[in-house]
């Protein structure tokens, strides 16, 4: 079990520790009307350290290759 590529990879425990949700994004004419499509317009985001926010998507693919954030390099794993 030499598996060196995932030394640094998030495991699902760090990764179910970080905070996530989703939020509604706000349309600027909303209407009661447009609260079908409203529904299309969640965005799932998670938060790492020093409140830096990513999409839920695309960070997880990035945190399941190296366990740091993307954009200030801080590392998930050793704070
Ligand atoms: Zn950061």
């Amino acid at each position: 079990m030499n598996m060196r590529s995932s030394d640094r990879a998030t495991s699902d425990n760090q990764m179910s520790s970080l905070c996530s949700w989703k939020f509604k994004r706000i349309k600027e004419n909303a209407t009661d009307s447009d609260s079908d499509s409203a529904n299309d317009n969640k965005e799932e985001v998670r938060k790492l350290p020093r409140s830096h926010k990513f999409h839920f998507n695309c960070v997880d693919q990035w945190l399941h290759i190296i366990s740091c954030c993307p954009l200030c390099k801080q590392d998930l794993l050793r704070r």
